[in-house]
């Protein structure tokens, strides 16, 4: 198995780091041609917008559409997780949209900006794991097909629609490779 993590910008490397924690190879996709024979992709965190006008540039909106289409595995984190939405309040760039969500960037506010909380995720088990929010995009409304993973305050954190997985915070910088095991146990499953 060969993941690939989208590398045009943002958090590339520590995605890499989590699953070489599982032996589990990892390798930076700039190109649509570099997909090829891929298991899945990462869209990581960064700034949507400049990653949404690089997929633009690269051909590569189209391509990771057509790939979630077909049921290909894709793990979007923070910034991933906004272009992967359907609907989203504060970008004008078009992106992936394939995720039955509505989502709202940077929506935690000012004094928030960024910020740790334990969270409860049934299907990790027990132990909470450690959210960090980074200038985060708030999930205001889930749609059909989507299951809740974890939420904090009432709010949706971490969503899962059939092999496409996001949370609006960022897993890869913690040393807990939970989130990640449970992605590829996604794609080893189906
Ligand atoms: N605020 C960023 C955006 O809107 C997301 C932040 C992140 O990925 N940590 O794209």
């Amino acid at each position: 198995m060969k993941i690939g993590v989208l590398a045009l910008q943002g958090a590339v490397s520590e995605h890499i780091k989590s699953f070489a924690a599982l032996g589990i190879e990892a390798a930076p996709v700039r190109l649509p041609s570099q997909v090829n024979g891929l298991s899945a992709l990462v869209l990581p965190g960064g700034e949507s917008t400049t990653i949404s006008r690089l997929m633009k540039d690269f051909a590569l909106v189209e391509e990771v559409r057509r790939l979630a289409q077909q049921g290909f595995p894709i793990f979007g984190t923070c910034a991933g997780l906004i272009l992967l939405a359907k609907k989203v309040v504060g970008l004008e760039m078009d992106t992936v949209g394939v995720l039955n969500i509505a989502v709202r960037r940077n929506a935690y506010g000012r004094q928030v900006d960024s910020f740790e909380a334990d969270l409860t995720v049934d299907v990790l088990g027990a132990t909470p794991f450690r959210g960090i929010f980074i200038r985060a995009p708030i999930i205001e409304a889930v749609g059909e097909g989507v299951k809740v993973l974890c939420r904090l305050d009432g709010v949706p954190v971490a969503v899962q629609q059939g092999r496409i997985l996001a949370c609006s915070f960022h897993p890869e910088l913690t040393e807990d490779i939970r989130f990640h095991k449970y992605f590829v146990d996604l794609i080893v499953k189906g």
